[in-house]
């Protein structure tokens, strides 16, 4: 496998990061995940749009442009012969000392790792993902904006190991003000009496898949309505399910020991889970 490294390839056991590059030291820097299907990779305008939104928000100029990263990412995925596929661009500010001062990185690294992929939840996509509503709450909009892709996920590891503490598969963050949020790598869609309810996304990660998803279900003839929603609109809705493009579509049967509807998958998931596996041709698998 080879690795991108500022415009060289580097084969994967020899591909390091420099300790002095403050992507490692402090998490300064972004980054994105892309999947290929079928040798096509999915979104990737709006995957290379949004690196470099989450670049321009931490001032962070990438030194290259946006085309030539598009290049750069397809040229990852031909040299190393992948058709399905999860493609992880990072940029960081650089290399400089041990301070924080970013004016002491004089380069920004770039780096693509991409490889094969296989399924995410595996089976989980019939059963439905236990979740659990975790007590650490989302970056507020006005510190570290949760719509930054940055390499700062403390706040999504901490809640995942959180909900994995208390047996949940996946976390559901709310934020400062209680409202809900996004799953700690998805963002959340919860369905009541037919109509598909998604939080607005001031206080979760512009997704690309929640975008996707919202396009398939209105094509398909549902209403999709984004509004803030609160705990009891999750604990009495007949689905949840949320999107990312690890998961692309995955249901949530349990909610903090509540079955969400009679805890199966329903068939507004189903539609949408469905609706995925027509664009991309699979269901989490390659
Ligand atoms: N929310 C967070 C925190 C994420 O890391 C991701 C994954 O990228 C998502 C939501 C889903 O976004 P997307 O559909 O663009 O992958």
């Amino acid at each position: 496998l080879l690795i991108y490294y500022n415009g060289e390839f580097v084969p994967k056991g020899k591909a390091t990061v420099s300790i002095y590059d403050h992507g490692f030291l402090y998490g300064d820097g972004v980054f994105e995940g892309i999947r290929a299907y079928n040798g096509r990779v999915f979104k990737l305008d709006e995957h290379v749009d949004r690196l470099y939104d989450s670049a321009k928000a931490i001032a962070l100029e990438v030194p290259l442009t946006k085309a030539e990263m598009t290049e750069a990412i397809l040229e990852t995925l031909r040299k190393n012969n992948l058709t399905d596929a999860y493609i992880r661009p990072i940029v960081t500010r650089g290399i400089g000392d041990l301070g924080l001062d970013p004016r002491k990185c004089p380069i920004p690294s770039i780096y693509i790792i991409s490889q094969e992929w296989g399924a995410m939840y595996g089976d989980l996509y019939e059963v439905g993902l236990k979740a659990i509503t975790v007590g650490i709450r989302r970056n507020a909009p006005d510190a570290l904006s949760p719509n930054i892709k940055s390499l700062n996920y403390l706040n999504n590891i901490l809640a995942k190991i959180e909900a994995n503490a208390k047996g949940g598969d996946e976390a559901i963050f709310l934020d400062q003000n209680g409202f809900v949020s996004e799953g700690s790598g998805d963002n959340i869609f919860v369905i009541k009496n037919g109509k598909i309810y998604t939080p607005p996304t001031i206080n979760n990660l512009k997704g690309i898949t929640r975008a996707t998803a919202i396009e398939l279900l209105e094509e398909r003839g549902y209403e999709v309505v984004v509004q803030n929603l609160g705990l009891f609109d999750m604990y009495t809705a007949d689905e949840i399910f949320v999107t990312g493009t690890a998961a692309e579509a995955a249901p949530i049967t349990l909610l903090d020991g509540r079955k969400i509807g009679d805890g199966s998958v329903g068939p507004i998931t189903k539609a949408a889970v469905a609706a995925f596996e027509e664009v991309t041709g699979t269901i989490g698998t390659p």
